[in-house]
């Protein structure tokens, strides 16, 4: 795995991520899916060891440790639970046109906010309110919507009305249908370059938990087919088998340097949307494929709620959908190379 490059404090905030990952989230996982919730006492836990402001500015009470060592925890949180990564920061996504627009604030003390992607401009402002319905959103309740169109971003915090729906995946977050009606601006965001470099930092987060996707299906896959014997021997000294597994650990691989590349570059104060683009889909991708895979090397037992296959089969198409579908994401690419040709 790659760890070129991680510096001290980098490898150390990983290595705590990837222990509260492991000993906290991974033995409740099914208990969080069906409360629909994370325990009060791990979303403490998670913001004493200081995981949830390693990326705000200090100025705002973070760590400021920026983008490259958010994506290192999101990574490791999301190797257990990729639903529970997404609910254990209220303020989620919400963050990166705020942190654009010095406003953080707005979002402070453990509210509960979403973002809303309105390029199709589902939303209708007139004056200082807006007004509309968006399909679903990863939440079952919340205090503020920051609505990201293509230029700018509206936060409110009022005339929110949620309906909470059952999603196939990613339950511990939590899904609702969102209606606004007639709902107070409480901040608009004009800077048409703040929004485009939230908008790659958004598609940056969700392709890390991607591949934190990708690489739990590949290493619970490798260890099933060294337990499981058929026709004589463990599955995994069958070649079919092996070269399930040696595609599932490139694409885990090849997904991770992407996104550790978008992140390096976000982290250096570009605006990062081509390699931030190339992250979302390519990590899409491979947390798909390989959840497809293993779920093949499982056999049956791919199917059972007892074994996690199903589980990622379930998190990753809708991590998907979010802030941008594949096929979105090939259009920002082929735009950026356009114009650089
Ligand atoms: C559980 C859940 C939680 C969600 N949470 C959030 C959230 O918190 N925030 C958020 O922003 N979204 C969220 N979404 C996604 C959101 O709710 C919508 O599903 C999403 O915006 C797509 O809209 P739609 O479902 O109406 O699909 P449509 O817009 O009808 O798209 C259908 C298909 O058409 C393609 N398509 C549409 N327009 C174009 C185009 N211009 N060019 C090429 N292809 C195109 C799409 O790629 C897709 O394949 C969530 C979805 C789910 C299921």
């Amino acid at each position: 795995m790659f760890a070129i490059g991680l510096s001290e404090e980098e490898r150390l905030i990983q290595q705590i991520a990837r222990r509260f990952a492991s000993e906290r989230l991974g033995p409740r996982l099914r208990e969080h899916e069906r409360s629909r919730a994370i325990f009060p006492a791990l979303l403490q836990e998670f913001s004493t060891l200081g995981l949830a402001s390693v990326d705000r500015p200090v100025a705002d009470g973070g760590q400021g440790l920026g983008a490259f060592c958010k994506v290192l925890v999101l990574e490791e949180l999301a190797v257990a639970d990729a639903g529970a990564a997404l609910a254990l920061d209220p303020s989620g996504l919400a963050v990166y046109p705020l942190m654009e627009a010095g406003a953080l604030a707005l979002v402070g003390d453990g509210r509960r906010c979403c973002v809303v992607d309105d390029t199709a401009e589902r939303f209708r402002v007139a004056g200082e309110r807006v007004s509309g319905d968006f399909p679903w959103i990863a939440a079952d309740e919340v205090d503020a919507v920051l609505i990201l169109g293509s230029r700018r971003a509206l936060l409110v915090d009022d005339g929110i009305e949620t309906t909470p729906v059952r999603p196939c995946g990613l339950e511990v977050a939590g899904a609702s249908e969102l209606r606004l009606r007639d709902a107070a601006i409480a901040l608009r965001i004009e800077d048409a370059g703040g929004v485009a470099r939230a908008r790659a930092r958004i598609r940056v987060h969700v392709a890390a938990l991607l591949v934190g996707v990708a690489r739990a299906a590949c290493a619970y896959a490798t260890r099933y087919a060294t337990e499981r014997s058929a026709f004589g021997k463990p599955i995994a000294h069958h070649q079919a088998v092996q070269l399930m597994l040696a595609k599932m650990a490139t694409r885990a691989e090849a997904a991770r340097l992407l996104v550790l590349q978008a992140a390096e570059r976000k982290a250096a104060g570009d605006r990062a949307d081509l390699e931030a683009g190339m992250a979302k889909y390519f990590a899409t991708e491979a947390a798909q494929e390989n959840a497809l895979d293993a779920m093949r090397i499982h056999g049956g037992y791919g199917y059972s709620p007892e074994f996690r296959p199903e589980r990622y089969y379930r998190d990753a198409p809708l991590l998907l959908i979010g802030e941008g579908s594949n096929e979105i994401q090939q259009l920002v690419i082929a735009r950026r190379l356009l114009e650089r040709s």
